[in-house]
């Protein structure tokens, strides 16, 4: 079999790859509906893979994995090694985990990011976002918030660090927390725990940009209260480095679990992280760490040091979601939970097939068993969100 074309179609606000075969094969991967921007790094890789047997994927990813780096710039080569799963699990009539070793669980337990609609930066908001979590029908039994740097307070909260607040989506902010900073991110973080009790755990997303006292101060004030992990406090999301020594001084000094790893990409930039003992959980994207496989070489390393999984993926659309789930099925049982992909358009539901009408129940996701990923478009429904440039997307 040989790759004859890749093409890239921006739906909705999300790019998603199509690799086409000589044998009517043919295979797709998505990227986070926060990159539109990246098609055209997509089809720069196509005439580097044309010709190539998609079902050998590692030989094919060895022509394509040195051109790409950090988040943003890792997602298009992953959406490609996705697709290339797809094509080889349809090859061989198996579902994507088989190739992967095998299932391990029959079903993913999923995480829910954010969830609610709720405004406000006030510990009475929090609480009543994570309420509003706790009440839906999926039931899941972890959520993640936002706090400090990842969340509206530096703007909300007077004085709320030693520095300017900055907008925009790339997490500008950095600097000291002032006492009242501080406390109110204890005081939000605490309101939140005492609204969701222990029937649904709560991890916070809180920077990147916090400083190490800071960092330190946080997870120890929140000791007690058993929370699943603090994400990205010093660096992460379009951080282009990862600091391994400064998460080590964090870790080494408290209890509650510290977690990054959502902008790297590759398995050699988990290398530090882990044999320094740098983190507790960490949080590789496949869309953006250089795909399936790639989580897999990750999390087994990662097994090896004592260190948790739990995966990014909030906006890796429902292609994301089925790569999620292969790739969680195969993960060693340093596993704790996936987050969840949530399309914003609900349209998105309408053009995918293969997801069960309800995909999370009771806080898992079943295994998906058909060959390939399992999800495939509704080709007549998508059309209709294609933009004239990709009209031939299908084609
Ligand atoms: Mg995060």
């Amino acid at each position: 079999m040989k790759i004859t074309d890749l093409k890239c179609a921006v739906i909705g606000n999300s790019p998603v790859v199509r690799i086409l075969t000589d044998e009517g094969l043919y295979g797709h991967g998505q990227i986070e509906e926060s990159k539109p921007y990246v098609k055209p790094q997509v089809l720069f890789y196509r005439d580097l893979i044309l010709g190539q047997d998609p079902t050998d994927v590692e030989r094919v990813m060895l022509n394509i994995r040195r051109m790409g780096a950090f988040k943003p710039w890792g997602s298009a080569v992953s959406a490609i090694e996705m697709a290339l799963w797809d094509i080889a699990g349809k090859a061989a009539g198996v579902p994507v985990y088989k190739l992967l070793g095998g299932k391990i669980r029959n079903k993913v337990r999923a995480y829910l990011t954010g969830g609610s609609s709720i405004p406000g930066s006030q510990p009475e908001d929090c609480a009543a976002r994570v309420k509003e979590v706790k009440a839906l029908d999926e039931g899941y039994t972890i959520t993640k918030q936002a706090v400090a740097f990842h969340s509206g307070m530096p703007h909300a909260v007077d004085n709320y660090f030693f520095g300017e607040p900055q907008s925009g989506g790339r997490y500008l902010n950095r600097g000291m927390l002032t006492e009242r900073g501080l406390q109110h991110t204890i005081d939000c973080a605490i309101a939140m725990k005492e609204a969701l009790g222990d029937e649904v755990g709560l991890a916070l997303d809180c920077g990147p940009g916090m400083m190490v006292p800071d960092a330190i101060r946080l997870a120890r004030a929140l000791e007690s209260q058993h929370f699943m992990w603090l994400e990205d406090m010093i660096t992460g999301d379009y951080t282009p480095y990862v600091l391994a020594d400064l998460y080590r001084q964090v870790t080494e000094s408290t209890s509650t679990p510290i977690h990054t790893g959502e902008q790297i990409y590759l398995r050699q930039n988990f290398k530090d992280l882990f044999e320094k003992q740098a983190i507790n959980v960490a949080g590789p994207d496949p869309a953006d760490v250089g795909g399936i496989a790639e989580m897999k070489w990750i999390a087994e390393y990662a097994d090896l040091h004592g260190i948790l999984m739990a995966p990014h993926g909030v906006i890796d659309g429902l292609f994301g979601l089925a790569a999620h789930v292969h790739m969680c099925a195969v993960m060693p049982q340093n596993l704790i939970a996936f987050e969840c992909p949530r399309s914003s358009a609900e349209w998105w539901y309408d053009i995918v097939s293969g997801l069960p009408e309800k995909i999370v129940v009771d806080g898992f996701v079943d295994v998906l068993e058909a060959p390939g990923l399992g999800v495939d478009f509704i080709e007549e429904e998508a059309r209709r969100y294609l933009d004239e440039e990709d009209a031939g997307f299908f084609d």
